[in-house]
């Protein structure tokens, strides 16, 4: 966006009054009017001892929308593609933002401080899943995500209300502190519920180096202790990494899968759902928009999006009730806040966000464990 009162070099306008074009050196002023959103400009001229003045819109400099400003359409004019939702398969629930770490690309921004999305209680969760079981969504899993979800006190009875209702449950952890404060509650639920419980535990790099450089000094020390501990007793495991640092993937899933064997981890690193690559996230990043034409130009499948068979449930600080978003990824950005209810939030979805492109549809991001 030009500044409201700028005045150009008329050399390089080429802009012409009565015919004459301006000569060097003289200036034009172009004013912005929000109204009809055009630039108008206005040129003061002495000639032969006479004022002049001309005014006049100039149309070569009429504003177009940005990038991802209009749900229906793209910058260019095409019409935005949208997502339908099928089936809800999983529900996610996240579960408060405030962490124990700060990490340096968080994608929601988590920190000991950050509490934009406030804790859910296990009340909250249940309305929800009340709703799934009235209305025979049929919904087969539940994800849990944060921060950190074992900074939240309800979390093991969260936990426990989902797998007694019968759900497949994911729980996405750094497994530190946190989560180890848990291990009493944590043993009593995987001997009642076994496999249908898994723990995601994220570890950005095999090496410690770069975990650290994105976790924080000091970070790997007890993220290993809780991911052993979790090996060691035999809990559904699996982990995400990030692919921040420019490896191909198949260096990346080598470099895990020392990790895991020298640990004594029997985490697969070649399944990519036992291993979970994440691209990363950059809001500000130059990206195509996606028109109604992507998916066979890209040959990509909506329905692999994770809008097309998720949701995820937060509670905004300062509001009453939880809101439904459209997916993990959105959980500030209001345009994808789909309301109170699941039946509300059963409506199609516009990629109108930079991470739609960069991160579903040309990056590949899936959060769920999949069918
Ligand atoms: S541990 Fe996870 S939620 Fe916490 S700051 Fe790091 S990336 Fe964010
Ligand atoms: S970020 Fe991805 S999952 Fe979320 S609305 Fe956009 S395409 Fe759908």
């Amino acid at each position: 966006m030009k500044p409201l009162n700028h005045q150009f070099n008329v050399n390089k306008l080429h802009l012409r009054v009565n015919g004459v074009p301006l000569s060097n050196g003289e200036r034009v002023l172009y004013v912005h009017c929000n109204i009809i959103r055009q630039w108008a400009f206005y040129i003061h001229r002495k000639f032969e001892g006479t004022s002049y003045m001309a005014i006049g819109l100039d149309t070569s400099l009429l504003e177009r929308p940005g990038k991802f400003s209009d749900p229906a359409v793209t910058a260019k004019g095409e019409q935005r593609a949208r997502i339908g939702l099928g089936a809800l398969k999983t529900l996610w629930f996240n579960t408060g933002t405030l962490c124990n770490l700060a990490c340096t690309n968080c994608y929601i921004e988590s920190t000991p401080k950050n509490d934009r999305l406030v804790y859910l209680s296990v009340a909250e969760v249940e309305q929800y899943l009340d709703e799934i079981r009235d209305n025979s969504l049929g919904t087969k899993e539940i994800g849990i995500t944060g921060g950190e979800p074992f900074m939240n006190p309800e979390i093991i009875d969260i936990m426990e209300l989902a797998l007694a209702r019968g759900f497949r449950l994911l729980v996405l952890t750094n497994a530190m502190r946190p989560m180890m404060k848990c291990e009493k509650e944590l043993l009593r639920l995987k001997e009642a519920y076994g496999s249908a419980m898994t723990l995601r535990v994220s570890v950005d790099h095999f090496k410690k180096s770069l975990h650290e450089e994105e976790r924080g000094a000091h970070s790997w020390a007890p993220m290993m202790l809780g991911f052993e501990w979790l090996a060691r007793n035999g809990f559904q495991i699996d982990v995400a990494g990030r692919t921040r640092w420019g490896e191909n993937e198949a260096e990346l899933r080598v470099g895990f899968a020392s990790l895991f064997k020298d640990h004594g981890i029997a985490i697969d690193a070649h399944d990519n759902k036992q291993l979970v690559l994440f691209p990363e996230m950059d809001a500000e990043a130059e990206v195509p928009e996606i028109t109604v034409d992507c998916w066979d130009i890209l040959n990509v499948d909506p329905g692999d999006m994770m809008c097309a068979s998720s949701r995820m449930v937060v509670k905004h600080k300062g509001q009453d009730q939880p809101s439904v978003m459209a997916c993990t990824l959105l959980a500030y950005d209001e345009q994808f806040n789909l309301g109170n209810t699941l039946e509300g939030a059963a409506v199609p979805v516009a990629l109108n966000h930079p991470h739609c492109s960069k991160f579903c549809v040309l990056g590949g991001g899936a959060c769920s464990a999949g069918e």
